[in-house]
């Protein structure tokens, strides 16, 4: 191995690493190097090398040399906790960069202002087999001068190293044989070893507001100094040694994971707990400062007992998964432990017990998605696909075949799977991991019997649900009614589970940590899902406050749904038309229930999916039939076929795409297979009465695609001898089409903004990131712009202009859309009734003065705090009508 010369990956005045105002660094218990005070925003490679580690919120990159010298960039002290925010990557992780490569831009403005620090350290990671040699330090430097020179470690110098403070992590590795012999025989239980050997496996949660990022990495590392034992921590499908702060960061441990502890070797008990000491923040660590720092000591030692708790955590705090308040009664829900016999009773039996368990569930799926939400449906489609895997099935029959039991053939194809998928550290991924842990337990569940365990559950009404974590077939199988709130330890606010119950209109808090499965059966609680607290063991008072809150909205809620019906007009008389958009027949009549004065968006694809050939002309028409008279008479906008590379159709293969979202997806899919479209075309056709239809082409990007489609509409009139004229309208939802408007509005009889789509294209922003979900706001300024420009190109062309994405079902957000121009709302049909109460409270010059001043504000936040200003002054005054 030869030396490595890292040059400066920035602009900067460098200077030594004890400046940097942290212990970690300043104490080189990540390792050693230099800190540089940067006059630049670009972080550069400073050696050619793989990139490792880049954490979710991009303050800080790893790369590995050739060499294997692992080099940490860190920029700015405790920035971790801007969330991503101010930095933007323009490598990923496992990515091979050259020396000088681009790798990073910050907002060093922003950093200023908003870190502890913006002195950038650049760590030669503890332990990678090289020591500093030379630095090029307290002076000005440019970026690609030299600046650190690593030479590797010879065999005997780690060694001694290995047994000194500094170097525990590579001692198996780089001791000699000896040694390394001796561990092996204490661990055989050679009764000539020194010490009895232990080993401990120890399952935890972390509660580190930032995960395991690269400081508690490096002092989980120190608190196993003085220890021998090989200690390794489990979390996400993957495995690294405690030792090594790089394979802690790997793991991308976040707030709220499950991670398991194992340790073996004569310490090794000892090490478990000094490692849970450091986790939980009760240890003072190794260093030049004592305190761990305050991110070590979130969610103090408040976990052990239920007296504890009682004592230290009346309030629990959690993420909000769906808001809501409410008073209720603890009941603590465990998922049934199913034990599986491994051995099987022969293959036929096992074979057709498997098919059994299948069905079984099958059916039960099937029934629970006919009468669900669409959410709910959505949620069991996938299931349903996953439990027919040919995949799956195939493997786990091989596994019979080799003498297994079904359960265990069944558990082991899910958790290699599992596996796998979370390995891809990909978001959607890691949900169907979650999907096919869902159903593993409902097919173990309908092998050990017939699985209906958690419907068995007894609850009394108002229950307040505590779990660890909970599974969407569990939620789907408990009655709903009873259901008052539902908490838990683990889980995450974009998890399948949690989209169901906020459909299901439930409030759920996550992320509570253990204590809350502490709270005991029966005991009185305020779950509060709007201020994320879980009140254990409320005051008399507070617990009226709260009912009598509830009492407030469910009267509110009473009234709104008394008046739902009325025409929706502004307090001053402006005519504004609230539309639901639906998914099925169900909806439809939901909405009309609801006060809708229309359908805003028919989202067509219900019809299209889970089946192995398209709906023919007759089919469609007849669902589109029965939604137009479920609405008696109410316009109804269909859309047509939305699908995409994300969303395959068995019948329909479209070719592969490496990025979906920009790929085949809405009018491209239909331009590109016109049959399917035509055939679409003639079903909308055939809905009477005549003017009661119109159609809505989505992800438009140019006037070219509505005159196409128009091209092939009037023939299809032709063809079905239709004189009547149907409306073709289009959906805004790239910014493409909103920068377009003008062009689009004189093609178009009338437009639609989807803002769901719009703001994932217009903040590059994956609409089902869950990192990013909390920034994913369609208030933000830039979308909000976007849609004023809309706007107006529609007023230009006297064309109608609606909103039928998110923001539209969002109350905070109807009196900025109505300001901009929108006079049409499509909303999900339970909002409908707020939504029209609250619309014949504002003026149209109260929203209009409130949306200018929202397009002038700088963040979605700063929108969203002007809007709930708006809405909680008093009653504005209402100029006579005209
Ligand atoms: C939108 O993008 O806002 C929209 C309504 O379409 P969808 O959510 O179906 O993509
Ligand atoms: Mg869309």
């Amino acid at each position: 191995m030869s030396n490595v010369i890292l040059v400066a990956p920035l602009a900067g005045w460098s200077t030594p690493l004890e400046e940097a105002p942290d212990a970690v660094f300043a104490g080189r218990m990540l390792g050693d190097g230099l800190a540089i005070d940067p006059i630049g925003g670009t972080l550069y490679a400073p050696c050619d090398g793989e990139l490792i580690a880049v954490p979710a919120s991009q303050h800080a990159i790893t790369l590995r040399t050739p060499d294997g010298a692992e080099i940490l960039l860190h920029v700015g002290i405790d920035t971790v906790a801007l969330g991503g925010e101010g930095f933007e990557l323009h490598v990923r992780q496992g990515q091979h960069v050259r020396t000088g490569e681009r790798l990073l831009s910050f907002d060093l403005d922003l950093l200023a202002r908003r870190a502890k620090s913006v002195l950038t350290p650049v760590i030669l990671v503890e332990g990678s087999g090289f020591t500093v040699t030379r630095r090029n330090q307290n002076r000005e430097l440019n970026v690609g001068e030299f600046l650190m020179e690593l030479m590797p470690v010879a065999n005997t110098v780690r060694t001694a190293d290995a047994r000194g403070a500094g170097g525990v992590r590579r001692a198996v590795v780089a001791v000699g044989e000896g040694e390394a012999c001796s561990l092996n025989a204490a661990d055989a239980g050679d009764a000539s070893g020194n010490s009895a050997v232990e080993a401990v496996g120890r399952r935890m949660s972390v509660f580190l507001e930032h995960g395991i990022h690269a400081r508690p990495a490096a002092l989980l590392a120190a608190a196993l100094k003085g220890f021998t034992a090989e200690v390794s921590i489990s979390a996400r499908g993957r495995q690294a040694s405690a030792r090594s702060t790089v394979g802690l960061m790997t793991l991308g441990v976040r707030k709220g994971d499950d991670i398991e502890i194992r340790a073996t070797g004569p310490d090794a008990v000892a090490a478990v707990a000094a490692l849970e000491e450091a986790l939980l923040g009760g240890r003072a660590v190794e260093g030049p400062e004592p305190r761990p720092p305050a991110q070590l000591r979130t969610r103090p030692a408040q976990i052990h007992t239920a007296a504890d708790t009682r004592a230290d955590t009346n309030v629990l705090q959690g993420i909000i998964a769906s808001r809501g308040l409410a008073v209720g009664y603890a009941l603590q829900f465990c998922r049934p432990q199913i034990r599986v016999p491994e051995t099987g009773a022969g293959v036929s039996h096992e074979n057709s017990e498997l098919d059994r368990a299948r069905a079984l569930v099958k059916t039960r799926l099937e029934q629970a998605a006919a009468a669900g939400s669409t959410a709910t449906r959505e949620i069991i489609a996938a299931h349903l696909q996953l439990l027919d895997d040919p995949a799956l099935v195939g493997d786990a029959r091989t596994t019979i075949a080799s003498g297994k039991s079904a359960g265990y053939a069944w558990r082991q194809v899910i958790r290699t799977s599992v596996d796998a998928l979370r390995s891809l550290e990909e978001g959607r991924m890691a949900e169907r991991a979650d999907d096919l842990l869902d159903l593993e337990a409902q097919v173990l569940g309908a092998l050990d019997g017939d699985g209906s365990t958690a419907a068995a559950l007894e609850m009394p009404a108002q229950t307040i649900l505590i779990t660890k974590e909970l599974l969407p077939s569990q939620l789907i199988a408990l009655d709903a009614a009873r259901i008052a709130g539902i908490c838990m330890a683990g889980g995450g606010p974009t998890s399948h589970v949690a989209i169901l119950a906020a459909a299901m209109g439930i409030p759920v808090l996550v992320a509570l940590g253990p204590a809350v499965l502490a709270v005991p059966d029966g005991a009185a609680v305020v779950l509060d899902a709007e201020g994320g607290v879980l009140r254990t063991t409320p005051e008399r008072e507070q617990m009226v406050l709260a009912e009598r809150e509830l009492e407030r909205r469910l009267q509110r809620r009473a009234a709104e749904q008394a008046a739902a019906q009325r025409e929706c007009r502004t307090a001053d008389g402006i005519r504004i038309e609230v539309f639901a958009n639906v998914g099925s027949l169900a909806e439809a009549e939901a909405a009309v229930r609801n006060g809708a004065e229309g359908c805003g968006l028919l989202r067509t694809e219900f019809l299209f999916l889970e089946r192995l050939s398209p709906p023919d002309e007759a089919e469609q028409a007849a669902q589109y039939q029965s939604i137009a008279t479920a609405l008696a008479g109410r316009p109804l906008t269909i859309r047509t076929l939305d699908i995409g590379g994300d969303k395959p159709i068995p019948y329909l293969p479209l070719p592969h795409e490496d990025n979906p979202a920009l790929g085949l997806r809405g009018v491209r899919t239909s331009l590109w297979n016109p049959d399917l479209l035509r055939t679409q075309l003639r079903a909308v056709l055939a809905v009477r009465p005549d003017e009661q239809a119109r159609i809505l082409l989505p992800m438009i990007t140019d006037p070219a695609e509505i005159r196409t489609v128009r091209g092939m509409l009037d023939e299809v009139r032709r063809e079905l001898g239709r004189a009547v004229p149907i409306e073709l309208g289009v959906m805004i939802e790239t910014p493409a089409a909103a920068v377009m408007a003008d062009r689009i509005a004189a093609e178009a009889d009338f437009l639609s903004i989807g803002t769901n789509d719009l703001t994932q294209y217009t903040l590059a922003m994956d609409r089902g990131h869950p990192e990013l979900a909390a920034r994913l706001d369609a208030l933000h300024p830039a979308v909000l712009r976007l849609i004023a420009r809309a706007a107006e190109a529609a007023h230009r062309y006297g064309r109608r202009i609606a909103v039928c994405g998110g923001l539209a079902s969002d109350p905070a957000a109807a009196p900025i859309l109505i300001g901009l121009g929108i006079h049409e709302l499509s909303a999900v049909p339970s909002v409908i009734p707020q939504l029209k109460a609250l619309i014949g409270g504002i003026t149209l010059q109260g929203c209009r003065e409130l949306a200018h001043e929202a397009l002038e504000q700088e963040t979605a936040d700063a929108v969203r705090a002007l809007a709930v200003k708006m809405l909680s002054a008093p009653p504005q005054a209402v100029p006579a009508h005209e």
